[in-house]
């Protein structure tokens, strides 16, 4: 009886400091967590966006805003397979904003079908609402598009679009979300 007392001594310390452990480790987590105030930092940042300033979210705020697939391509530079999204052979009329954020981005009146799979269009609405940035990786010198107000991935943009500008804005269709137009005619 008294010896396993004794035993259950250093034990139990161990226990103790193991938990001491977890427990310093969760404050840490439920710092950088969502909290009580993460409702407001959105509200923060949706005026931002109004604003036209960057929309800036932290990686793991943006893991819990989009889906799997559009945080791999928007945040994780990825890119959607040919012919799998729900944009590139729509002909539906409207804008193409940023899934991320909202940004608008391109018009329906600017995409035309190229034949890759991929929603493709002449031209941004307008170039602020893009960044172009040297995308070296793959072994390919290419351009890539990204949202000029939240730095998401959008796809890349090459020169062999149609007239007028001859280029081909090449976007992922999980990158875009469509507004599309009411019906009603324009004055
Ligand atoms: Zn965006």
């Amino acid at each position: 009886m008294e010896r396993k007392s004794f035993a259950a001594g250093p034990a139990l310390a161990l226990v103790l400091s193991a938990l001491g452990c977890t427990e310093s480790r969760q404050d840490a987590a439920e710092e950088s967590g969502p909290g009580p105030g993460s409702k407001n930092l959105e509200a923060e940042r949706e005026k931002q966006r109004g604003k036209g300033e960057k929309f800036v979210l932290t990686d793991s705020e943006w893991e819990k805003r989009l889906t799997p697939e559009q945080y791999y391509v928007l945040r994780r530079k990825g890119t959607e397979r040919a012919f799998t999204g729900k944009h590139w052979d729509s002909k539906k009329e409207g804008a193409y904003l940023c899934a991320a954020c909202g940004n608008e981005l391109f018009s329906s009146r600017t995409k035309f079908d190229s034949g890759t799979g991929w929603p493709s269009f002449w031209e941004p609405i307008s170039s602020d609402k893009v960044r172009l940035e040297d995308d070296t990786s793959l072994f390919m010198t290419r351009t890539e598009v990204l949202c000029k107000l939240c730095d998401s991935h959008l796809g890349h943009v090459f020169d062999d679009g149609p007239a007028p500008t001859h280029q081909r804005y090449c976007i992922n269709s999980v990158a875009l979300d469509l507004a599309e137009k009411k019906e009603k005619k324009e004055p």
